[in-house]
């Protein structure tokens, strides 16, 4: 028996990087894992990877889309057991060249979003249920050019700080996790051509010398998802190769 057999889980941005490796993850420990993401191709080629899943398009920010994603999760019937909050952007952009265009768009999608993907779930979520909301080392230590970025993973932490607390008497667990640098699209975007030197730079500060694999963090994402952290609330889980810890 896998460790979420017979589970209904959500994984936002569950098209690419962190989030389809946790959905491959959840699928393979024997959940159905709803995705959700904006680019409609991406996940029809992510639904075929996972296995056990279904998309349904939208974009986090958006409070109509997310009612739309828990209403397929709503006809299943089943509630929801494990909840991902894992969509983000990031506008990499020192304090001078920051737009409020860009401001608005990291902290719509990272903040906003992860209000509405949590709260509008609170009618399905199963006695039990785990929610797990996604950070960044990013959060509590400064990079030029992150500071929108960083500043909107402090929100999210401090989110779940709150809702641990109030969902806990319900059986529901909020915690948080909190990866280093990771090899994903996201530095594609943020850096373009750029992104395998940064990725290197960053990969020699770090104790293993080396970036995560999305899976790494998949698989500590699976723990909290897991009965293994039954007492595990309001938590900050940091996989990030020492990063922020030494
Ligand atoms: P990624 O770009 O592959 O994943 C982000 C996903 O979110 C993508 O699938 C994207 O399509 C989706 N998304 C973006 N905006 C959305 C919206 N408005 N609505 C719905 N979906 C949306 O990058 P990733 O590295 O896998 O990022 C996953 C999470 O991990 C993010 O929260 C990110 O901030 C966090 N993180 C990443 C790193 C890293 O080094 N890669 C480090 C720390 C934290």
């Amino acid at each position: 028996m896998g460790q979420l057999e017979g589970k209904t889980a959500v994984v936002t941005g569950g098209s690419t990087g962190i989030g389809l490796a946790t959905a491959k993850r959840f699928a393979a420990e024997g959940a159905h894992v709803f995705i959700t993401g904006r680019r409609e191709t991406e996940l029809e080629k992510a639904v075929a990877a996972i296995g056990n899943a279904t998309a349904v398009p939208g974009d986090v920010s958006v409070g109509a889309d997310v009612d739309r994603l828990y209403e397929r999760v709503r006809e299943r019937g089943q509630g929801l057991d494990v909840l991902f909050a894992n969509a983000a952007i990031n506008h990499l952009a020192t304090l001078d060249e920051l737009t409020e265009d860009m401001h608005d768009a990291v902290f719509d999608i990272n903040v906003k979003g992860t209000f509405f993907t949590v709260q509008k779930a609170l009618p399905l979520l199963n006695e039990g249920a785990s929610v797990i909301l996604t950070a960044s080392t990013a959060a509590e230590s400064g990079a030029a050019g992150m500071s929108a970025y960083g500043a909107s993973k402090a929100a999210v932490r401090a989110y779940a700080r709150a809702w641990a607390d109030e969902l806990g008497s319900r059986g529901v667990r909020v915690n948080v996790i909190s990866p280093g640098p990771v090899n994903t699209p996201m530095w594609d975007a943020a850096f373009g051509d750029r992104a395998e030197e940064m990725l290197k730079a960053v990969a020699a500060g770090l104790p293993p010398k080396r970036v995560a694999d999305p899976d790494e963090i998949a698989a500590a994402v699976t723990f909290l998802a897991s009965p293994d952290s039954s007492f595990v609330y309001g938590a900050n889980l940091y996989v990030d190769g020492g990063l922020n810890q030494i």
